[in-house]
């Protein structure tokens, strides 16, 4: 015996070793497959007659107070007689728990040279079994769960999907697609890295609550999914509208902080395939956005207008490499003299033909403006146009302002202005002939990039026009902060001219307000005779609409409207 005894393989050269490796990381079963992989194979050749590991795992007692909860495993067990001496290998775990490893070794064993330095070898290898358990449970970490949360990936997801599947139980669960509502917001307030830390204190919550009943993953930025049992779906949404996370500043103070989600959600049924399922709540959830929801659930309908509109995206690079999207002009009158009516502009608006027939804009305006694609078709718009007038130009035609809408989305590109300015260089076309239409919007910041792009097309000689106003947001008190020349009285009011007296004294307030602030009106969507007259009572001496003049293709346009000098 004396020193030749396993303390100088488990307790000593092994624990050398070990050390080496911080306690926090391991993990109870991987020490414990290490050991029941290995134990067994050396015990003849040491005298190991048995060897057994105790457990011990943190955990909330009764009064809230952490008691250690203990397991004890057998390893292995070939005592003949109890004559052993025990060895204790101990490794501590992170969390205050720890796994004890124990061997009895014959009392009667001898050891040799051999025997010492084998079993510094053997333990040598151990530790590189342990290493290897450690790398596989990273690797299992880095596979299945998200690096910032700590809570599934989308790889576990599909692992925790197929599990659902082999037991028959996916359809019993509801899907959940959601996305935090005001992550931009606590960004802003909190800074980028508070942002994260509230994604993190999130999805610990949303942890809990699913618990055992389904599965959290993040999928990336402030989006979830969430799988969960029929049965607390409901429950789930309901504590999902009042979420309120507890947020440490730096100066240490705690605040709570509400995390609004939208969530898009489908109830699975039996024959469903998962990609399916997942993407049903996902259309929701596009749908939940659209509509500015907080929950949508899935229905049929929404699938076949996503499919149109799917089709329509991946088909917009071709068509407007094919020059399917074709520009049509609608006049504007001057009705200043009463019964005859005086072309004063036109508006250019874009049509997408396809196979033969002709989609309209709203059909996939906003589509395009959801996914960015509008900032190439504007500019598409804009060099047609400007194309248009060199042609006319050139043909002798006297051509008047012509107008072309432009999305509020290029507000926030520095270049706007210089994108419009090289174009219209780029045909020889003077400032004379352009007008650009901005939608209105409500938006301050918005409003202020608007004020700046004005000032640029004010330098340039191009006029700016506020397009649907009175459509939606805007306020009374914003107009004076119009830098705009001309402002548009969208068709929705317009309709009410002619119908009731409400109306009139509305729009005849708002074309007067429009002009004392000295700027220019107009009205759409004049569609008949009464209505012109009564804007032109009103003090508004220009129109657009189909009284005057619908839409219509160049040519067309060129031949009514405009008289060769
Ligand atoms: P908008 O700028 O308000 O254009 C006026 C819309 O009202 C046009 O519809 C026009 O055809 C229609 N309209 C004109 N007069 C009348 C009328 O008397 N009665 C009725 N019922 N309708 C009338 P359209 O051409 O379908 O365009 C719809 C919207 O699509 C436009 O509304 C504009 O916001 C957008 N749009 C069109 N072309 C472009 C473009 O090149 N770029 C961008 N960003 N948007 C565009
Ligand atoms: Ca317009
Ligand atoms: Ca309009």
């Amino acid at each position: 015996m004396g020193d030749c005894n396993l303390e100088g393989f488990i307790s000593n050269e092994f624990a050398k070793l070990i050390g080496k490796i911080p306690d926090q990381d391991y993990d109870m079963e991987s020490i414990l497959n290490v050991f029941r992989e290995y134990i067994p194979a050396m015990a003849s050749r040491y005298n190991i007659r048995y060897c057994k590991a105790v457990l011990a795992e943190p955990q909330r007692g009764f009064h809230g107070a952490m008691t250690l909860s203990e397991r004890e495993v057998v390893l292995f067990d070939d005592r003949v007689e109890p004559e052993t001496n025990d060895y204790i290998a101990e490794f501590k775990m992170g969390n205050g728990g720890y796994v004890k490893v124990i061997s009895g070794i014959d009392k009667n064993c001898v050891w040799t040279d051999m025997m010492k330095s084998e079993s510094f070898i053997m333990a040598r290898t151990v530790y590189l079994l342990m290493g290897r358990a450690r790398a596989m449970k990273e690797l299992m970490r880095l596979t299945f769960q998200d690096s910032l949360t700590g809570v599934g990936n989308e790889a576990r997801l599909y692992q925790y999907i197929s599990e659902l599947i082999d037991k028959q139980v996916f359809h019993h669960y509801h899907s959940n697609f959601i996305n935090i509502k005001n992550m931009k917001l606590m960004n802003n307030r909190f800074s980028d890295r508070g942002g994260d830390r509230i994604i993190i204190l999130y999805s610990h919550h949303l942890n809990e609550f699913v618990g055992n009943d389904g599965l959290v993953v993040r999928l990336g930025g402030d989006n979830f999914f969430v799988l969960i049992k029929d049965e607390r779906e409901q429950d789930f949404l309901n504590h999902m509208k009042e979420v309120v996370v507890e947020f440490n500043t730096p100066d240490g103070t705690s605040v709570p902080v509400h995390v609004d989600a939208r969530i898009g959600y489908y109830n699975i049924k039996e024959h469903d395939r998962h990609r399916e399922a997942m993407r049903k709540s996902d259309i929701a959830l596009i749908v939940c956005r659209k509509t500015n929801a907080s929950v949508v659930e899935f229905q049929e309908c929404m699938s076949e207008k996503m499919m149109r509109n799917k089709a329509l995206e991946e088909n917009f690079p071709s068509a407007i490499e094919n020059r399917e999207f074709v520009v049509f002009y609608q006049p504007k009158a001057d009705i200043s003299n009463g019964d005859e009516f005086k072309l004063c502009g036109a508006e250019a608006l874009v049509r997408w033909k396809k196979d033969g027939s002709i989609i309209p804009p709203l059909e996939f305006i906003s589509l395009l403006e959801n996914n960015g694609m509008i900032n190439n078709l504007d500019f598409y718009v804009f060099d047609t146009i400007c194309s248009d007038i060199r042609e006319a130009l050139d043909a002798g035609y006297p051509v008047v302002r012509i107008s072309s809408n432009f999305s509020r989305r290029h507000l926030a590109d520095a270049n706007f202005a210089n994108k419009i300015e090289s174009i219209m260089k780029k045909h020889n076309v003077d400032a004379k002939y352009i007008e650009v239409e901005i939608t209105e919007s409500y938006d301050a910041d918005d409003n202020e990039a608007l004020k700046s792009f004005e000032q640029r097309m004010h330098a340039l000689g191009v006029q700016v026009s506020v397009d649907d106003f009175g459509s939606g947001f805007s306020s009374i008190r914003m107009v004076k902060d119009i830098v705009a020349d001309t402002i548009k009285i969208d068709k929705s009011i317009i309709d009410g001219v002619g119908q009731n007296e409400g109306d009139h004294i509305i729009v005849s307030h708002v074309i007067k307000m429009i002009k004392e602030l000295g700027k220019d009106v107009i009205a759409e969507g004049v569609e008949t005779k009464e209505q012109a007259d009564l804007l032109l009572s009103f003090g508004c001496d220009k129109i657009q609409g189909y009284l005057f003049g619908r839409p219509m293709p160049k040519e067309e346009f060129v031949r009514q409207y405009f008289v060769r000098a």
